[in-house]
């Protein structure tokens, strides 16, 4: 068994994470679909959606146009190519002013360039400040949805670890954890020497960028300390502060079915004379990572207009049962399973390719109606196939030869005809007392494994269609002289 489904079983085993997920997914899914049947402006996802692949279009204006402004406030800008240049430019800010202790905050990114190990290989401490990374951090753990990363866990277990790590009395109860917490974490806030965020958008007309939270850690993470680097992905950005407006709007309605989240800040430099609040340092550092190549695929350019709210997680039956840990990696659910084969190859990620159903229910939910389920598809087409584009080898070619077995059989209705006859005749030995067939040998058992498969039908769809319709015609047929 793989890690992804050794992972998925481990999660359907566990009832408190089925009650955790399914209650993430009755409040935030249902409650995202109510939002946007009972928005005012019904044209805003479509608007958005267009700025947002109009962006794409022009990217390179757009982020030498941020560059520019951001420079001229006396920030500093870095394009990284890959996930090592963004770690080597980010050691190198540590290193020149002598950083010994970090603060994080908001940067899935910095999870995907696996910046936090290269820290403290040199010597730095790092410290999350979103309560629930903090907890994973605290845990060793993992995050497991892109806004709650801690989703898994109850308020026992949290209550338990901060008896262990913090040397308190345990207590199960909210309000006086998160008091613990933000004890802690002013501490770190305030001798931290910088601070390290992610960006949910940058706007480049007016050389910001911003970032969404509920808890004022932001604003501290990105002020206090004497230097701030912002990493960000490249195709997070806006031509205006108009289309940041309403962006951010979708973005807090598809998180947390917010208005608008307690903080949105904005910032885009060091301090100054006229701005005396700030950082000394600002460094903004821009990541490709293998979105370029994204961006010039027809195919998949349209998941880079992605808004990372999360929505996708909190409607989609495969997370809901799953949970985040089987994607093993920084982006799960349906969003994590296109994105991740294509930053970090798609034979790697496989699995998250085939995992998700294609009900579509993503698609409805995202703010900005990024078509997933077609990319899903486009992905295990690779697989099927090969692709040179995206250095794809065929990932089972026994399953290839299956399908091309299948099509010739249906499309052939006398071979599949009489191949279900003796499919008839042959399942009578697996059907049970209930009419299931419960069990099944070799490579079908695992059909099985964890559900009954109805037995083939007495008649085919189609046959059954043929009788309707032959039956109807005969009563149609006008009255012959025969029949009278
Ligand atoms: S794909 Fe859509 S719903 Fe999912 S995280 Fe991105 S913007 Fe949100």
């Amino acid at each position: 068994m793989n890690d992804y489904s050794k992972e998925a079983q481990k999660a359907l085993a566990s009832p408190r994470l089925q009650a955790s997920l399914h209650t993430l997914q009755d409040r935030f899914g249902k409650g995202a679909m109510a939002l946007w049947a009972n928005m005012e402006d019904q044209e805003m996802r479509r608007r958005v959606k267009k700025s947002r692949l109009k962006n794409l279009e022009h990217l390179d204006i757009l982020l030498a146009e941020l560059a520019r402004n951001v420079r001229a406030r006396g920030g500093k800008v870095y394009f990284a190519e890959t996930a090592q240049d963004a770690i080597d430019y980010t050691l190198k800010v540590a290193r020149d002013n002598k950083v010994k202790r970090v603060v994080k905050g908001k940067s899935m990114i910095s999870m995907e360039i696996g910046i936090d190990p290269a820290l403290e290989e040199d010597g730095i401490e790092v410290v999350e400040t979103d309560l629930g990374e903090y907890i994973i951090q605290l845990a060793g753990d993992k995050p497991s949805h892109i806004i709650a990363p801690c989703i898994h866990m109850d308020r026992k277990q949290i209550g338990q670890l901060f008896a262990e790590k913090l040397g308190m009395d345990y207590t199960d109860d909210p309000p006086t954890l998160t008091m613990a917490a933000r004890k802690e974490l002013r501490e770190k806030l305030l001798s931290a020497d910088m601070g390290l965020t992610g960006c949910n958008l940058a706007c480049a007309e007016t050389g910001h960028i911003s970032l969404v939270s509920n808890e004022g850690n932001i604003r501290m993470a990105t002020t206090m300390p004497p230097v701030h680097v912002a990493l960000m992905g490249m195709e997070r950005i806006v031509a205006t502060l108009e289309e940041h407006r309403e962006t951010v709007q979708l973005l807090t309605r598809g998180a947390a079915l917010q208005k608008l989240s307690t903080y949105v800040s904005f910032t885009g430099g060091p301090s100054s004379a006229d701005d005396p609040d700030g950082p000394k340092e600002f460094h903004l550092v821009i990541i490709d990572n293998g979105r370029a190549k994204i961006l010039a695929d027809p195919e998949f350019r349209e998941v880079l207009a992605c808004i990372r709210c999360g929505a996708c997680l909190n409607i989609c039956p495969v997370y809901g049962r799953i949970g985040g840990h089987a994607y093993n990696s920084s982006y799960c659910g349906p969003i994590g399973a296109v994105i991740t084969p294509l930053l970090d190859g798609i034979n790697k990620h496989a699995d998250l390719c085939k995992g998700e159903t294609l009900c579509g229910a993503c698609k409805d939910i995202c703010p900005v109606q990024i078509d997933l389920p077609r990319m899903l598809a486009a992905l295990r087409q690779k697989l099927a196939y090969a692709s040179d584009r995206w250095d794809t080898r065929q990932h089972n070619p026994a399953e290839a030869y299956g399908f091309t077995i299948w099509r010739l059989i249906i499309t052939r209705k006398p071979l599949y005809r009489s191949l279900l006859k003796i499919g008839r005749l042959f399942q009578r030995v697996f059907i049970k007392k209930n009419n299931m067939i419960s069990s099944m040998a070799g490579i079908a058992s695992g059909w099985t494994d964890g559900r009954d498969l109805p037995p083939i039908a007495k008649k085919t769809f189609t046959e059954l269609w043929e009788e309707k319709y032959r039956n109807r015609q005969a009563a149609a047929a006008p009255e012959t002289e025969e029949n009278q």
